[in-house]
C-alpha cells in the first residue's frame, strides 16, 4: 500500500462528496506528471522485493499459536534505524493492514549486476534476524501467506473480541483490534469500503469436502447480533464464509518492483509479465486454509479480491443502475484489464469500462489511447480514503490525488510513474505471488522473475495472449493442486515478436490449440511453460539458462542462481510440493484431524511449529525444498566481483 500520507481522515460522507474532486485533480496531476516525465530515459535496471510477515505467538504449554498483535511495539524500533541513518540501513520496514503484520524491503534497490541476485536471500535473512531480536519469548516472525486460524475464536494474542453490531468492520470473526492501529489509513479504508458497498464484504470460498465433512456444510453463527439477518445472510452452504477486509488484506504476499529505462520499456514489461501472473500464482500457492477450514483453493487471491470489493449492488449488476454510473465486472483488487504496449493492443479483448469524459480529457492532452484508457479505467473507482490535509493540492507538482486512486487499484501488475522530485524512473510492479516460508524460496522466485524480465528484453520474446485468457487462467490458478491438475493458456510461439505469420500449421497439429485472427495460443501445464516441451515449447527456464550462458558471472552467484532455478523447475514439474500442497497434506495426516475439513488449535500449533522449524533451517523438508538445494548467498557483493564488473574503474 502506498503509505505515508498522514493526517486526519475525512468521514465517508465527506470523502464521497469529494469523489469527483479527487478524480478531476488526480487526472490533472497525471497529465502533468506524464508530460514532465514521458521523455525521461536512460534509467538503469533497479529492482527490489517486498515481503510481508506475520508475528506468531506460540504457547508451548497450551499448544496454541496465535497472531501476535505487536506490530505497534516493533515497528517504531525498526523505523528508528532508518530515521537515524536512511542511507545505510539494510532494510526498510512498513506497517501493513494487520496489527500482527509487518512489511520489509531491502534498504536500497538492487541493480543490474548479476551478483545482486546473490545478496537477495542474505538480505531477507538479515531482515528476519533484525525483527527476531525484538520478539518476546515464544514469538516468531513467519512469512506465511495466511494465518490458518484467522478469524477463529481467540486467534490473537492478547485476546481480542469481535463487535458485530458496531465499529469499523462489524465482522462476526475479525475484531477491529486486529487492524494496525498506528496509521489511520487501514481503519478508514475498512469503514469506507463497507459503507460504499452498502453492506459488509462477503467472501465465500468452497470448502474442501473431506470424508467426514457434513454435506451440505452449513455453519451456525451464534455471535451474530440478534435482529440483524444481514449479518449472516451472505453465507453460502458448502463454503467458508468471511466478512471482513482483514481476511484478505490481513494476508501476506511477495511483490517485486523493477525500474525500466523509459516509459516504453515499462509498458512492455507490464504487458509481457501479465500472462505470467496466473502461472506464478499457481506456482507459489501457499494458502489452502482459511478461517480454520481446509478449502478447495490453494491461494489467497479471491479472498483478498472479495475483501475490498466496494462495488454497490448496482455496480455488481444485481440491481438496475440508478445511483451509480457503471456495472463493473471486477473488484478493485483483481487482475489487470488491458495491455499498455503496441504489441499488446490487439489482445485487449475485454470491453474496458471507463468514463468517456475522463478518457477524452486525457486524449485531448496528448495521451495515447492505450494509456488513456488504462488511467480512465482505474479512475472508475471512488476514493475510499481521503485525509483533510490532502484535499487541496498543487496539481502542477503534487500527485496525491492520482496516487489515491492508483494505489487503491490493487491489481496483478502496477504501472508506477516516477514519484515527484525523485531520481526514480518508470517502474512496474509484479504483485500476484504468495509469500513462501523460507528466504531461499522467496529469493528463488524473485530472481526467477527478474531474470525473466532480462530475457524478455534481451531476446524480445513475446508472451502476450488475449486478456480474457489471462482472466481464465487466474481462476484456474487458484484451484487445489493447480500446478499438477490444471492447464493454462499460453503463447505457443514466443519468439515471433510482431506481426506473426499465419499459424494454421501449429493450430491444426494439436487439439488444444486455438487460434484467434491474430495469433496462436494453446493450453499448457505449468511444467511445460517453465521447463519446456520437446519440439514444441522452449520453456522459460531453458531460455533463462541460455541467456545466462553468455554472461560472465562469479562462481557463488552462478551456483545460487542455479539452485533457485532448480527449485522453480522442480515445483513446476510436481517433483516438489507447493507450500499449499504440503500444508494440506500435513493437516490431513495430523492425528487430531477428523477428516471434517477443520483445522483445530492443536493442528494449527503443530503446523506452524513445523513451518517455523523449516524456515529457520532446524528441520529439513525435502518434499518442499528438495534434498540438496542450497544457495551461496552473501550479505554484500565482494569487491573483486564489483571490480571485475567494471564498477570501480
Ligand atoms: P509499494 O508498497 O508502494 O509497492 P514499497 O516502497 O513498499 O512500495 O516497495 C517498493 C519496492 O521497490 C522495494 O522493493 C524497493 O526496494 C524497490 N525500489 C525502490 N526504488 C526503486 C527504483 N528506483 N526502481 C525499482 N525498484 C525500486
Ligand atoms: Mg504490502
Ligand atoms: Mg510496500
Ligand atoms: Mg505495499
Ligand atoms: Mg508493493
Amino acid at each position: 500500500m502506498g503509505l505515508l500520507s498522514e493526517g486526519s481522515p475525512l468521514s465517508w460522507e465527506e470523502t464521497k462528496d469529494l469523489a469527483d474532486h479527487v478524480r478531476r485533480h488526480g487526472i490533472k496531476q497525471f497529465i502533468n506528471l506524464y508530460h514532465r516525465l514521458k521523455t525521461r530515459t536512460g534509467d538503469v535496471l533497479k529492482w527490489g522485493d517486498e515481503v510481508e510477515y506475520i508475528i506468531v505467538k506460540f504457547d508451548h504449554d497450551k499448544k496454541t499459536a496465535k497472531a501476535s498483535l505487536r506490530a505497534t511495539d516493533i515497528l517504531p524500533v525498526l523505523n528508528e534505524k532508518e530515521h537515524n541513518d536512511p542511507e545505510n540501513v539494510k532494510s526498510l520496514w512498513r506497517p501493513e493492514y494487520g496489527a500482527y503484520m509487518i512489511e520489509g524491503t531491502p534498504g536500497k534497490p538492487y541493480g543490474g549486476l548479476l551478483a545482486h541476485y546473490n545478496v537477495v536471500e542474505a538480505n531477507m535473512r538479515l531482515r528476519r534476524e533484525e525483527v527476531q531480536q525484538l520478539l518476546q519469548p515464544g514469538e516468531a516472525l513467519m512469512s506465511l501467506t495466511s494465518f490458518p486460524r484467522l478469524g477463529c475464536t481467540n486467534f490473537t494474542d492478547p485476546p481480542s473480541t469481535v463487535t458485530p453490531a458496531e465499529g469499523t468492520t462489524r465482522s462476526l470473526f475479525f475484531p477491529d483490534d486486529c487492524i494496525y492501529p498506528g496509521h489511520p489509513r487501514f481503519k478508514t479504508l475498512t469503514r469506507n469500503i463497507r459503507l460504499r458497498r452498502g453492506e459488509k464484504v462477503a467472501i465465500n470460498l468452497p470448502i474442501f469436502k473431506d470424508s467426514k465433512t457434513p454435506s451440505p456444510y452449513v455453519e451456525e453463527f451464534p455471535q451474530a447480533p440478534a435482529g440483524q439477518p444481514d449479518a449472516t445472510s451472505a453465507a453460502l452452504p458448502d463454503h467458508v464464509y468471511m466478512d471482513a477486509m482483514g481476511f484478505g488484506m490481513g494476508c501476506c504476499c511477495l511483490q517485486l518492483t523493477f525500474q525500466a529505462c523509459n516509459i516504453d520499456e515499462a509498458r512492455t514489461l507490464y504487458d509481457q509479465l501479465t500472462p505470467l501472473c496466473p502461472i506464478m500464482l499457481a506456482l507459489t500457492a501457499a494458502s489452502p486454509i482459511h478461517r480454520g477450514h481446509l478449502t478447495d483453493v490453494d491461494c489467497r487471491w479471491n479472498v483478498i479480491s472479495g475483501s475490498v470489493d466496494c462495488r454497490t449492488k448496482e455496480e455488481r449488476g444485481l440491481e438496475p443502475l440508478k445511483n451509480n454510473k457503471f456495472v463493473i465486472p471486477k473488484s478493485r483488487y483483481d487482475s489487470i484489464d488491458s495491455y499498455l504496449s503496441e504489441q499488446g493492443e490487439k489482445y485487449n479483448d475485454v470491453p474496458l469500462i471507463y468514463d468517456e469524459a475522463i478518457y477524452d480529457e486525457l486524449r485531448k492532452n496528448d495521451i495515447d489511447h492505450l494509456l488513456a484508457q488504462h488511467i480512465a479505467h482505474l479512475f472508475i473507482r471512488d476514493s475510499v480514503s481521503l485525509f483533510s490535509e490532502k484535499v487541496h493540492q498543487n496539481d502542477e507538482e503534487d500527485t496525491d490525488h492520482f496516487e489515491n486512486i492508483q494505489s487503491t487499484n490493487w491489481q496483478t501488475m502496477r504501472f508506477k510513474p516516477p514519484p515527484p522530485n525523485s531520481s526514480i524512473g518508470w517502474r512496474v510492479e509484479f504483485r500476484p505471488c504468495e509469500v513462501q516460508i523460507t528466504d531461499f524460496e522467496n529469493a528463488a522466485i524473485v530472481c526467477f522473475v527478474v531474470l525473466l524480465t532480462r530475457v524478455i528484453l534481451s531476446y524480445r520474446i513475446n508472451l502476450i495472449i488475449p486478456i480474457s485468457k489471462v482472466d481464465e487462467n487466474m481462476k484456474n490458478a487458484q484451484k487445489k493442486d493447480a500446478v499438477k491438475t490444471q492447464k493454462f493458456w499460453f503463447r505457443k510461439d514466443i519468439t515471433t515478436f510482431s506481426s506473426p505469420p499465419a499459424c494454421t500449421a501449429c493450430c491444426q497439429s494439436s487439439p488444444d490449440a486455438k487460434t484467434d485472427s491474430l495469433d496462436c495460443y494453446t493450453l499448457m501445464t505449468v511444467d511445460e511453460i517453465i521447463n519446456g516441451k520437446a519440439g514444441e515449447f522452449p520453456g522459460l527456464i531453458p531460455l533463462i539458462n541460455s541467456y545466462l550462458s553468455g554472461m560472465d558471472v562469479d562462481a557463488d552467484t552462478h551456483c545460487s542462481i542455479q539452485q533457485y532455478l532448480k527449485l522453480i523447475q522442480r515445483r513446476a514439474s510436481g517433483q516438489l510440493l507447493t507450500l499449499a500442497g504440503w500444508m494440506r497434506g500435513f493437516v490431513r495426516n495430523h492425528e487430531d484431524y477428523k477428516q471434517d475439513s477443520l483445522v483445530s488449535d492443536l493442528i494449527n500449533y503443530d503446523l506452524l511449529m513445523e513451518l517455523n522449524a523449516i524456515q529457520s533451517g532446524e528441520k529439513a523438508c525435502p518434499e518442499l525444498l528438495g534434498r540438496s538445494l542450497q544457495s551461496r548467498t552473501q550479505e554484500s557483493i565482494p569487491t573483486a566481483v564489483r571490480k571485475a564488473a567494471g564498477e570501480y574503474t
